[in-house]
């Protein structure tokens, strides 16, 4: 049944085939030769797809020195000059899209659907988002001055998603960046490094270091880094926060999430049930502010139960290069491996497992869990996966007193048709985002981060800007603004 509407990879290959030597890093603007490499594999195939350089501490000091050389040429560059920049690697993404679409799926092991109708076109949009920045911030933030070299780490559930959230805007702020992608998927990382070069990106601006999280380590603790731009897990969120205390770097931090996904009696089920695809089943699950947690109000929890696991069963897992693929591969068998522990724990502490069908490999069906306690491990611990569980609500005020029983604080969904339900409720969820009878929804002009344990800090918009800014005449306190 699979391999019915594969993508077409050739062009993904041939690149691949043109670096089979080895890729270095991209420091000012251009690649270094490979160095200690480690393997990238493709975790629906298991088989190598590229090799890529273990950054050491002095690749990161070369890039961190040249992305110090550029800054001050590239701040004093007019705004509208870094716009004409910013729009220039816009328009070479929606060029590349098709390369960088295949490469995402190869490397990540999610749909081809997805990089190629979510992901890229999402990349580019930020883009052109924060080229229109670059024009007005004069205008808009007056007297702001960019924070100077930002050290940049990312994860690997949105590769190329991610690196555009962190170079966009600070770029178009007038910053220069270091940044690493995760080992997993840095691929598409280092084609954005070829697409930097063809746009004629001044040298040193655009920084890209590969390697693990020592390498990431390195860029924390340089005294040459002025900003640090993190995203992924919680746990290492914290080593960060620890290691610049008081070291002088601005920080901001995107975290894991257990994100609610709420709905009310009167909810439109059926589109209910397709939010609940988007919310837990889009990227396998391994979405930071995926709605992980269905809270569902009794008297219409049977009907939503029985609707959801009709769809579940239409679900199709397995090639991500297969057009038709809604639930693609784990990242890596090691992500793999911590889901199963998980759901396992889960269910020897009495939960209950409806699951569909997957193939052999590293993959996750797709796993609505029932049965089970607030306080027992499912319902606590980001799975980051395919697995989602369904609690029932009395309440209103239950609903909310549930939602918010947790340690994060990302994201949330609400479903009713009482828009002044939704808007009460909206108000009392303890998240940085709710979306109202929708989910996983993005856009470049809108901030986007959490509270408590999911970080802090925003990105996208305005707030998203203002974080790649200094402003110094509210820095010495004469009240002339804020930062
Ligand atoms: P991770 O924290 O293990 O790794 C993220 C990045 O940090 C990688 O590039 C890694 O190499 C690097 N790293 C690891 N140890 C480091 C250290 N000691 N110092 C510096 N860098 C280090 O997370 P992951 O497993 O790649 O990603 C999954 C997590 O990311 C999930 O918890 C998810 O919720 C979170 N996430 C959050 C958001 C958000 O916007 N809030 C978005 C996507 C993912």
């Amino acid at each position: 049944e699979y391999g019915v509407a594969p993508e077409d990879d050739s062009q993904a290959r041939k690149w691949l085939a043109k670096h089979e030597g080895g890729f270095g890093h991209f420091i000012d603007g251009a690649m270094t030769k490979p160095g200690d490499l480690f393997e990238v594999r493709d975790p629906a195939s298991d088989t190598v797809l590229a090799r890529v350089t273990q950054g050491s501490a002095s690749d990161v000091d070369a890039a961190v020195s040249a992305a110090r050389r550029a800054q001050s040429g590239w701040a004093k560059l007019s705004g509208h000059q870094r716009a004409k920049h910013l729009y220039a690697l816009a328009r070479h993404i929606q060029q590349h899209s098709r390369l960088l679409a295949v490469l995402e799926t190869l490397d990540s092991g999610k749909p081809i659907r997805e990089s190629r109708d979510i992901d890229i076109p999402l990349v580019a949009r930020h883009f052109y988002h924060h080229a229109g920045w670059a024009e007005i911030l004069e205008d808009e933030l007056p007297g702001h001055t960019a924070q100077g070299v930002c050290g940049q780490i990312i994860p690997w559930n949105f590769p190329l998603l991610m690196l555009a959230w962190k170079v966009a805007p600070a770029l178009a702020a007038g910053n220069t960046v270091v940044l690493k992608p995760a080992e997993y998927t840095p691929l598409t990382a280092l084609a954005f490094a070829e697409i930097a070069q063809e746009c004629g990106i001044p040298k040193g601006v655009i920084n890209i270091v590969t390697g693990d999280g020592e390498t990431g380590a390195a860029i924390v603790g340089h005294e040459g880094i002025d900003k640090l731009a993190f995203t992924g897990s919680t746990d290492v969120g914290r080593i960060l926060r620890e290691r610049t205390a008081g070291s002088g770097k601005a920080l901001t931090l995107e975290l894991g999430g257990k994100s609610p996904f709420i709905v009310f009696e009167d909810a439109d089920l059926d589109a209910a049930v397709e939010g609940v695809v988007d919310a837990i089943w889009f990227n396998q699950g391994q979405v930071c502010c995926a709605g992980s947690r269905i809270l569902v109000a009794e008297a219409v929890a049977e009907r939503f139960e029985t609707l959801l696991r009709a769809r579940m069963k239409t679900l199709r897992t397995g090639d991500p290069m297969d057009k038709s693929t809604d639930i693609g591969a784990i990242v890596h068998p090691s992500q793999l491996a911590r889901i199963r522990d998980l759901v396992e724990k889960g269910a020897s502490e009495g939960a209950t497992l409806t699951q569909g069908s997957a193939p052999q490999g590293c993959y996750f069906p797709p796993t609505l869990v029932t049965d089970v306690e607030p306080a027992s491990v499912l319902a606590t611990e980001e799975i980051f996966g395919p697995v989602v569980t369904l609690t029932t609500f009395r309440t209103p005020s239950d609903a909310v007193a549930l939602a918010n029983n947790t340690r994060y604080g990302l994201a949330a969904s609400i479903w009713s048709e009482n828009v002044n339900l939704c808007l009460d409720i909206a108000g009392q969820v303890k998240a940085g985002i709710v979306w109202i009878n929708s989910t996983n929804i993005f856009d470049a002009g809108a901030g986007f981060g959490g509270y408590r344990e999911s970080g802090f800090g925003r990105e996208g918009g305005r707030e998203g800007m203002r974080a790649y800014l200094r402003n110094p005449a509210a820095a010495t306190g004469n009240g002339k603004g804020t930062t």
